[in-house]
């Protein structure tokens, strides 16, 4: 996936640096987020790169790097295959390929701190907040699954961090 030459450099030195397996994330990322950005491994079909755990991103990463059409929701809309591994016989619609990467497979939750009930969908959660009186100010966690990792973008010169093993692809 990391084909254009000055990629193939940087990975090379993050190799000799690090050790190898860098993380390798969408050059998008560093617009969209100027700061702490968690990440898990994208293992849709055999993808090397990393996700942060947000559903635009994952939208937006699925329609740039998987070809995934993530707006198309109506009914006439053809369903697809999750190629994510292991995961061999869900059909869904393209549009809602994203949120389900998101709650099946990164397995994000919103927990609500007052009555500890679990969401793995923030806008059931935010009806949640909004129904219940009790609730209203609750405070929330998000529980991510087991991989997750986070990185700084700030950090990130060029690209490229040597000290995040981090390599950026456009
Ligand atoms: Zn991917
Ligand atoms: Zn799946
Ligand atoms: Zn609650």
């Amino acid at each position: 996936m990391t084909t254009d030459p000055q990629s193939l450099f940087v990975h090379a030195l993050l190799d000799e640096h690090n050790g190898g397996n860098p993380i390798i994330i969408d050059e998008s990322l560093l617009s969209d987020y100027d700061s702490k950005v968690k990440l898990q491994p994208c293992q849709w079909n055999g993808c090397t790169m990393h996700l942060a755990l947000e559903h635009k991103h994952v939208a937006k990463h699925l329609q740039q790097r998987h070809g995934i059409n993530t707006s198309a929701t109506s009914e006439e809309t053809q369903k697809i295959s999750c190629l994510w591994m292991g995961c061999s016989h869900v059909q869904m619609k393209p549009g809602n390929a994203a949120r389900h990467v998101l709650s099946t497979h990164l397995e994000i939750k919103w927990i609500c701190l007052t009555c500890r009930k679990e969401y793995t969908r923030e806008d059931a959660f935010r009806r949640h907040t909004q129904e219940k009186v009790a609730c209203q100010s609750a405070r929330t966690v998000v529980s991510y699954g087991d991989g997750v990792r986070e990185i700084d973008t700030g950090c990130i010169n060029g690209g490229w961090s040597a000290g995040q093993n981090v390599l950026c692809i456009p």
